[in-house]
């Protein structure tokens, strides 16, 4: 296992909606449960993006911030350049729909994205809210992952990427799966902070980025998930 882990969490001045910025806390908890400590770079969109990070996060945020958000990494180039390198992402609601070709702006306009992900996303009729529970993908081996969401946008996938999940409740991507997955990179409508309530998915990230894990206490986790879950389930009934 690597000595110390690098933690990119990008542009905190414009897209950190519904607490995401905890994904950063949990990552970091969870890196030094294993004996890994970490560091956290916290990159404001005035800043450029260092190319070296270990794991880079992106949250959610309004349409506007997204657009700038968009353009200046776009330009900037440095998380193109470390996902091109290996490094792993999540990107979470406004910041999954930016790792596409294309969203949709305030008045649906299209907005170029990074193209990290083979995904597009548009302004859909009606805006998705509330909690949102989803099965993952067998092939990650991950239990039934839950937050809530909060967005306008659609999200259609490419041949490039594959689901993350198909939804139980809620939205997600809009055509019955939720996020995806490419490579090293996730992308999921999940707020909550999705690492939070998912600490799998946590996880998952951090065994990219230093290898296999041992396990740690997830008691307060477990009843975390525990309640979410039967609160989500529930609901539905
Ligand atoms: N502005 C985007 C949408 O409404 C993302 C919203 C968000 O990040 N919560 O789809």
């Amino acid at each position: 296992m690597q000595s110390e882990l690098s933690i990119v969490w990008i542009y905190p001045d414009l897209l950190s909606t519904y607490g995401d910025q905890g994904n950063v806390l949990v990552l970091e908890q969870r890196a030094r449960a294993r004996g890994v400590p970490a560091r956290i770079h916290y990159v404001r969109s005035s800043d450029p993006v260092p190319q070296q990070g270990d794991i880079y996060l992106i949250g959610g945020g309004e349409d506007r911030p997204q657009i700038l958000g968009a353009e200046r990494l776009r330009k900037d180039g440095g998380l193109q350049l470390a996902i091109a390198r290996g490094a792993a992402l999540l990107a979470v609601c406004a910041g999954y729909q930016i790792m596409g070709s294309v969203f949709g702006g305030e008045e649906g306009q299209p907005v170029p994205g990074l193209e990290l992900l083979d995904i597009s996303s548009r302004r859909g009729e009606q805006r998705a809210v509330g909690e949102l529970a989803a099965e993952v993908d067998p092939v990650l081996r991950l239990p039934t992952l839950t937050g809530f969401e909060n967005h306008m946008g659609v999200t259609q996938l490419g041949p490039g990427v594959r689901a993350l999940s198909r939804t139980i409740v809620g939205t997600g991507n809009g055509d019955g799966t939720e996020g995806c997955v490419a490579g090293k990179i996730i992308g999921t409508y999940l707020h909550g902070p999705a690492l939070a309530r998912n600490p799998a998915l946590a996880d998952l990230l951090l065994s990219w980025a230093i290898g296999p894990l041992p396990p740690v206490n997830d008691e307060w986790y477990q009843r975390l998930r525990d309640e979410r879950l039967a609160a989500v389930l529930g609901e539905q009934a």
